[in-house]
């Protein structure tokens, strides 16, 4: 994560840190944000996303560290005099105003020539959609039709970077997941960096170009969504980023491309290894339920785990079951109904196997070994 800044680097955070009192908020943060890139931070509630946010923003000042806009040190920069952009989750327009005045307002406020600020407002409209809502007031218009309206309002301003804390959080779920994509959608056709915070992995895995993934203060992890998802640089991105099982064990010798891991709950699996694991040394498999398929068989490779089914529960395009292994240990699998399969029953003894590269080894053990929930209220709630 100790990047170098290129040119195209729009915002770089080096070695920022920043603590309340004793409290410490962000820790060690050094990253950099590309131009044009969608960029997410997520993580739980507290986790210090809003407050990095800020120190990009310029409404909070880092304790140690610099942060650099287009190269500049900005550090100690007024957010007015920063060519950024903040967009919140309650948007605060102008009530008075119309939509087209609203979204004149930041280059009206800096003198900026009618002539030349009137095709960019239209232009904007256009953009979020909302043309033919020019002569609107907020109040005669949606949570939707607002929020983009508070998009065009800043995009007008032309800035260097979007910066977007929770915007989606205020609006029902279809609306969101219809904002989402809409959000994305102008992004691309605008190419201006957006910064994105959201506690939401969802959100973040549908929108996000790269994603840093946030735990009390510190980034566990920048990537793609996929090398999120695929490859987790640690437990808790692993248990954070959809659903996983997680499996302790213990790397017993290599054979190939393959570690040999005896696992907490008894018996012996292999998984193919990147960098090799150390031997002797507390691993955890993580094992995606979409990719787990149940037989009545072990696999002749290794890579199955048995169990007795202790739940079947049908989701309408997969059926979730639930296995439970040698010490009690719950493991998930999602299976897809293709009207082939065998047809399992609760208390049936049945393997769930994977292929090759399907699993993925992480250092440490998990508190609770097998499932993860991935509901983020409970997972915000145990931290
Ligand atoms: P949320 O999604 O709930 O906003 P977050 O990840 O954005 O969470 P931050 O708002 O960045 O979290 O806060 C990180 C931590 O710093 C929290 O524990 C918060 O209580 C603390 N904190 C934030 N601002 C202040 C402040 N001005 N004074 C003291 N503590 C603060």
């Amino acid at each position: 994560m100790g990047e170098s800044r290129t040119s195209d680097d729009v915002i770089v955070l080096r070695g920022v840190h920043k603590s309340f009192g004793t409290f410490v908020a962000v820790d060690q943060a050094n990253f950099s944000i590309g131009r044009g890139e969608f960029f997410a931070m997520l993580g739980p509630s507290g986790c210090g996303k809003t407050t990095t946010l800020k120190m990009i923003a310029g409404f909070e000042q880092p304790t140690r560290g610099q942060v650099l806009l287009e190269g500049e040190d900005v550090s100690r920069t007024p957010p007015y005099k920063r060519n950024v952009n903040t967009v919140f989750q309650q948007y605060a327009l102008f009530p008075h105003m119309t939509v087209a005045q609203n979204v004149a307002f930041g280059p009206r406020s800096k003198k900026v020539d009618r002539a030349v600020y009137e095709p960019r407002v239209a232009e904007m409209l256009e953009v979020v959609r909302l043309t033919e809502f020019a002569s609107r007031k907020p109040a005669q218009m949606s949570g939707g039709q607002q929020q983009r309206v508070a998009l065009a309002r800043a995009l007008v301003n032309m800035p260097s970077a979007l910066l977007l804390d929770e915007p989606l959080a205020a609006l029902d779920l279809k609306l969101r997941e219809a904002m989402q994509l809409e959000l994305k959608r102008i992004q691309r056709e605008v190419g201006i960096t957006f910064v994105f915070v959201t506690h939401d992995q969802g959100e973040a895995l549908t929108m996000s170009d790269r994603i840093a993934v946030m735990s009390q203060g510190r980034v566990e992890q920048i990537g793609t969504p996929e090398e999120i998802y695929h490859s987790p640089a640690s437990l808790f991105v692993a248990g954070f980023i959809g659903s996983a099982n997680l499996l302790p064990g213990t790397v017993k010798g290599l054979d190939g491309d393959d570690a040999v891991l005896e696992l907490a709950s008894g018996g012996t699996i292999r998984t193919r290894v990147g960098t090799p694991p150390i031997i002797g040394e507390r691993y955890s498999v993580m094992l995606r339920p979409e990719r787990l398929v149940a037989s009545t068989e072990p696999s002749t490779d290794g890579r199955s785990i048995a169990g007795v089914v202790n739940e079947l529960i049908f989701q309408g395009a997969s059926t979730r079951l639930e296995l439970v292994v040698g010490d009690g240990t719950t493991v998930v699998a999602n299976m897809i109904d293709d009207g082939r399969g065998p047809s399992i029953r609760p208390g049936d003894a049945v393997h769930v196997s994977w292929a090759a590269g399907a699993a993925y080894l992480i250092p440490g053990w998990p508190s609770v070994a097998g499932a993860t929930s991935t509901d983020v209220d409970a997972i915000e709630a145990a931290l």
